[in-house]
């Protein structure tokens, strides 16, 4: 150990933690490639490449007039809001710092060193680091098909585990588990177990695919729902999220948040965006166009890939690693996931229609196949 390096005084759980890897900032690329900002597309971090509405927009400007004063900590309106949309009461949902987060808080208030928490091989890479921060132990279920296999998270549960989290629809995997499957596991789970079900995805699905899971809490109080303002919304600079879940375990988030972890303008956005519901469905729209033309493309180029039910594609690309230094030196940004077990596989965000092209035709170069017109 290097004299003054004081890192041994941290817990031995805190030490073993694998820091989270975020994707690359387009900043970042254009500095280390030489390229121009503008010339870079970044598909990595899984943002609604449209953004917020204007109307969201014009609520952003008009609340930073208001920065001064400390944020109504207790989200009063935004709370309100949420509650009347998904049929709760005000006091059953928690606002977040990013869903993260309420992911975050769950662990903080409900797990002890020892503890286990479930979760899937694959799933999303905030369950294991939260968990490990409270020196709880994480238990990785193997994958079914990529996806969660909710039969052996079943089994994985024993007197020690405090918490199950499931991401529906999960990232990085796009996978999908039907209403019908996830209320039977719900059912399924001790009432002693928490489980949190992140839904930060959820906008993205088709009315055929969603399910009134919030309704679920009043017969399963020990269900979390968790869901966010970066994706569909187009927030996530900004930093909102919430949950919702029965009264007693609000109160336990609620005393270990920060009293003012989601800022004013954050709160001023969100109210705006739940508003907004034309837009969300045409940025719901274009996503599926976008889902599209990225599988047309992949398929054109014989790369196989996952089946999304998000706003990203899992695509099986072989030498990751390779493809991914290939694709930047091109000025596209993606994420490499061999950090969720998946080194074959690159994820790529639905982008807007010149984005995901400009996407496929740096693939087809990286992966050095010649498109028409070339040779
Ligand atoms: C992006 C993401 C989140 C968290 O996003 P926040 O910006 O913190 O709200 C949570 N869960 C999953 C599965 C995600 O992909």
């Amino acid at each position: 150990m290097r004299a003054g390096d004081l890192s041994a005084l941290s817990p031995e759980y805190v030490r073993r933690i694998a820091p989270y890897v975020p994707g690359k900032p387009v900043e970042e690329l254009a500095r280390e490639y030489g390229l121009a900002e503008k010339d870079i597309v970044k598909l990595a971090s899984n943002e609604n490449p449209r953004g917020p509405s204007p109307h969201v927009r014009q609520a952003i400007a008009e609340a930073v007039a208001g920065i001064t004063r400390y944020p109504d900590g207790n989200g009063f309106a935004l709370k309100t809001a949420l509650a009347a949309r998904f049929g709760v009461e005000r006091e059953q949902v928690v606002l977040g710092n990013g869903s993260n987060d309420i992911l975050e808080l769950v662990t903080q208030a409900f797990l002890r060193p020892g503890d286990e928490a479930v979760y899937s091989q694959h799933a999303f890479a905030v369950y294991p680091l939260a968990t490990q921060a409270r020196g709880a132990i994480g238990v990785a279920v193997p994958a079914r098909e990529l996806g969660h296999d909710l039969d052996a998270m079943r089994a994985a549960i024993t007197p020690r585990t405090r918490i199950v989290f499931v991401a529906n629809p999960n990232n990085p995997t796009g996978t999908w588990l039907s209403p019908g499957a996830m209320k039977s596991f719900v059912a399924s789970v001790p009432q002693d177990v928490l489980i949190v079900l992140d839904e930060a995805y959820n906008e993205y699905l088709p009315p055929t695919h969603r399910s009134d899971t919030a309704s679920w809490i009043a017969n399963h109080p020990n269900l979390v729902i968790s869901r966010t303002f970066s994706k569909a919304y187009g927030l996530a600079g900004l930093r909102v999220g919430y949950g919702l879940m029965d009264v007693s375990v609000a109160d336990m988030l609620n005393r270990v948040r920060q009293p003012f972890n989601v800022n004013s303008v954050a709160q001023a956005a969100a109210l705006a965006a739940l508003a907004d519901a034309d837009y969300m469905d045409e940025s719901a729209r274009l996503n599926f166009a976008g889902l599209e033309q990225l599988m047309r493309g992949l398929d054109s180029l014989g790369i196989g890939y996952v089946p999304s039910h998000g706003n990203f594609l899992l695509v099986h690309i072989g030498d990751a690693a390779k493809v991914y230094e290939r694709l930047l030196r091109k000025g596209v940004i993606v994420r490499p996931v061999a950090n969720y077990g998946l080194p074959e596989h690159l994820r790529v965000t639905v982008g807007l229609e010149e984005e995901n092209r400009r996407f496929l035709s740096a693939l087809r170069e990286a992966v050095g196949k010649s498109g028409p017109g070339e040779s």
